[in-house]
Parts: structure tokens; sequence; C-alpha cells
């Protein structure tokens, strides 16, 4: 595999995909580089993913400590006090032990790490500062970056990337966007005592989840205290020493002590000089790619978030493996996108795989749901109300589960599960005749007889 290139694969981007990438290339006999101008571990490592997780179970500890009670522990919840900066300081040192894990499995692997800023020189070629190395295949694993919307005073808004190094938490704070970021940093900061105001320019947050789950998650949310207000958007701010007036569309105002947006991310494709190699961008400035990641220059492939494919660990892992193995296997593989799970980790915590109703009804099935919500065995004796919803989408014709959606504790750690299930295309049917494991919330989802429609 040897020729007159530096490399055989210089991949531009050490995130989930790019490390998976350059690993699995690199094992199979590929002599490999990876440029990275940040953090080893992208997005997900370092400001997603697992510091995002960790600040949930943070954010989890008042509720337990509060549970605690009906159990017969004694803790005088007017003395519990939570200190921000230790949570944040033990953070940082776990995402720099992954770091440090993520250098290691690339050195091992025999990949060589290039840090610095890449460009394309040629088709064949990137310049990282004063340097150029030149490679058979180069792919772009640049990942997304927040989008924070043009308004006036947009300067002082946040986005998650500054949220997990934030030096305090302010008494008050704005949350803007109705996606995965804001509900699940609405959780964070409201589970940390933070007053929390959550705003969303549409009817009804979560917009492509399952109905029944964005209805009722709203329900637990404000539950929880947490102020959603839908229907409206921010205009402006007004800076006033370190606090802020957000100018809503509904003409009301807001002070508050910070203003996060979450309202989308958008490819990373700053300065990497590609489309002056012709190298096409669809509209919203995703790298417009073939199913087997090939862009339109033949040496230049890309995956992961910079793709406009769905922003997901797994998925860019995924992509990382197919890749690979097309560049450096046996070129064969393919991405098989159907029935991806995931997870919100908003409190509670959503799980979903497969069809929303929804989506079910509009792709012409008729269906059979059935649903069920109680309060979590856990919360009887603790005496909080907070409700679980479980959800099956059936295809009655062919008795097939299409889509299984969840909201409650462990959502995610469920739902997993059930992913398996329904990429095997099980029915009803087989639901039905496994056994429950009980007591626990998942065998609701083996115990729902009669559906509601
Ligand atoms: P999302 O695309 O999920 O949500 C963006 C939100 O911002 C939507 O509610 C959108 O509204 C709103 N919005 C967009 N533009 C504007 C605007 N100009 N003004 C007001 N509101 C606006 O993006 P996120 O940033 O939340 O997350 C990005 C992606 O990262 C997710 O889609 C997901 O793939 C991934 N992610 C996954 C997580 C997980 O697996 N647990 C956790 C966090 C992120 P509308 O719906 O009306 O378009």
């Amino acid at each position: 595999m040897t020729d007159s290139h530096d490399f055989d694969l210089i991949v531009i981007g050490a995130g989930s995909g790019g490390v998976r990438l350059a690993r699995m290339s690199a094992q199979r006999g590929a002599r490999v580089a990876v440029v990275e101008s940040r953090y080893l571990g992208g997005t997900c490592v370092n400001v997603g993913c697992v510091p995002k997780k960790l600040f949930v179970y943070g954010a989890h500890v008042h509720d337990d400590l509060e549970d605690a009670a009906g159990y017969g522990w004694h803790i005088p919840m007017d003395d519990v006090s939570f200190d921000w900066p230790t949570l944040v300081a033990n953070k940082n040192t776990e995402i720099e032990r992954l770091n440090g894990i993520y250098g290691r499995l690339l050195a091992n692997a025999g990949v060589q790490i290039i840090r610095g800023t890449a460009s394309f020189r040629d088709t064949n070629t990137v310049v990282v500062g004063d340097r150029s190395y030149s490679a058979k295949h180069i792919t772009v694993a640049t990942g997304s970056w927040p989008v924070v919307p043009d308004v006036p005073g947009k300067e002082c808004i946040l986005t998650s990337n500054e949220m997990f190094y934030l030096p305090q938490l302010p008494r008050h704070a704005v949350v803007w966007g109705g996606g995965y970021i804001a509900v699940e940093f609405a959780g964070i900061l409201a589970g940390l005592g933070v007053e929390t105001t959550l705003l969303y320019r549409g009817d009804l947050f979560l917009r492509g989840f399952d109905d029944d789950v964005r209805r009722f998650t709203e329900q637990e949310m404000r539950k929880k205290g947490i102020d959603l207000m839908f229907n409206v958007t921010i205009e402006s701010i007004d800076t006033q020493n370190a606090h802020y007036q957000v100018n809503l569309s509904n003409g009301e105002r807001l002070e508050t002590g910070l203003v996060m947006a979450a309202t989308g991310r958008r490819a990373m494709v700053d300065g990497l000089g590609l489309t002056e190699l012709g190298i096409e961008l669809n509209a919203s400035g995703h790298v417009v790619v073939d199913d087997h990641f090939q862009t339109s220059v033949p040496s230049i492939t890309a995956l992961g978030d910079v793709i406009g494919t769905p922003q997901l660990t797994p998925v860019a892992l995924a992509q990382a493996m197919v890749l690979s193995r097309r560049l450096f296997g046996d070129g064969q593989g393919e991405m098989d996108y159907s029935a991806i799970p995931t997870a919100v980790f908003c409190q509670p915590n959503i799980g979903t795989v497969g069809l929303t109703e929804e989506a079910a009804r509009a792709a012409g099935h008729t269906l059979r749901i059935y649903r069920s919500e109680f309060r979590p065995m856990k919360y009887t004796l603790s005496g909080r109300d907070e409700r679980c919803l479980m959800k099956l989408v059936v295809d009655d014709p062919s008795d097939k589960v299409l889509g299984a959606h969840m909201v409650g504790p462990d959502a995610g750690e469920i739902t997993q599960g059930l992913a398996v299930a329904i990429k095997a295309g099980a029915t009803k049917a087989q639901f039905d005749s496994t056994m429950g494991i009980h007591p626990t919330s998942a065998e609701e989802f083996v115990t729902m007889r009669e559906p509601v429609t």
C-alpha cells in the first residue's frame, strides 16, 4: 500500500468519527495521520455527550436526596449545599483522562497526530502551519459548531461550548431553543437550583419526536419548575452590568443572569478550502457525499456531523467503520440509518427508537397504539410527583412493532435493548411472549395488552 504520498490516509478532525476511522484504518495496515486543532475526542468527549451526562447525574442528586426521606434517611435539605466549581473541576479531570486515552489509542494504533489547523492545498495535500502533508485519501471529519441566531446583543449569548466551563451559576437562566441541547441544559440548570426559562419558537418543543412524548415531557418539565415559554423568540438583548434584559417577540422582557442558545449546529468547514477544490456544500452548509462518503473529488471523503446525517456519536462511529472497510478492507460495507435509537437526557429522560405515531401514519400504516403511564415504583415511597410514559407503535396488519418511545427514569438504558428487537423486526406478539423482569419499569414494554387506539 505504499505510494509517493506521505500517508495513505489523512483524517481532518479527531472527534468520534475521525478517531475511529484513523484507528481502524491504521489497524488495517494503512499509514494514517489525524490533524486536530483543539482537543482529542471532539465534541462528544469535550463539550457534548460525556460532560453533559456527568452534569445530568449531578443535577439529579437533589431529587435523590429529597427522595431519601421516604426511605427513612434523614437529610436536612435546608443544610444541603452544592458547589458548581467542584463539579466542573471533577468533570475537567475526567475529560483530561479521556483525552489521554484517545491519544494513547491513536498512538498505539500507529496513527500520527498532527496538531494544528488543516487546509487543503490540493486534492491530495493539506497544509498545517508551515508544513504540508500528502495522502492518497483525505477524510473531512471536522464535525459541527453551535449556531447563534443573529439578534442585537448576541455577543452575550453562550452556547453549550461555554456552558461546560461556566465559572459560576446564575440565579436565573434563559435557554433558547427546543431541541436536544436546550431541554438537556434546562434540566441540568433547574436540577442545580437555577431558575430556568426555556424559550421555543414553535407550539411545542422537541419537533420530530412523538407527540405524546413531547406533551408528556412538557408536563414533567413544568412539574420540575422549569418555565417553558412556547411561540416566542428573542428579538434583542440589552446588557446591564453582568445582567441581561431579554426582549421577547411577544413584548415581554426577562431579566436574567445568563442566556444560552441551543439553536442548532452548523457544519465546521471554515478555512478548509473545500469549495475551492470544487467540493459541493448543500443549502444547509453540509459537505455533499454519496452513500459511501465520497465527495465530488475522488480522493476526498467526509463523515460525521459535517455531512448532515444524524448528529450522533454512534452514527459517526458506524460511518467510520464502513468507510475504513471500504478504503482499506474488502471494499464492502453500507450504512443503515434505519431505527437509530436516541436518548435525550432531560429530566426525566426520553428514549426513542423507530417511527413516531405521526411518522407511521404519514407513511400509510394502519396502527395499533399501546400506551402506559404510571408512577415509577421508586417514587411511591418518596411521594415524588413524577410519572413515566411508555408507548409502542404497531403496524396492525403485520403486527410489527414500528416504534418504541419512553419518558422516564433510565429511558436511554431501556431503549437500547428495545432497539435490538425493533431492528430485528420483532412483532407485538413477540413482545407479549417475552417474560417481564419484575419489578421494573421496563417490564411494562412487554405487558401492554390493550391498544388505546
Ligand atoms: P436541534 O436541531 O436538535 O434543535 C435546535 C432547536 O433550535 C430547535 O428547537 C429549533 O427550532 C431551534 N432553532 C433553530 N434555529 C432557530 C432560530 N433561528 N431561532 C429560534 N430557534 C431556533 O439542535 P441542538 O443544538 O439542540 O442539537 C444539535 C444536535 O446535536 C441534535 O440534533 C442531536 O443530533 C445532537 N445531540 C444529541 C444529543 C443526544 O443524543 N442526547 C444531545 C445533544 C445534541 P425548530 O424545531 O422550530 O426548528
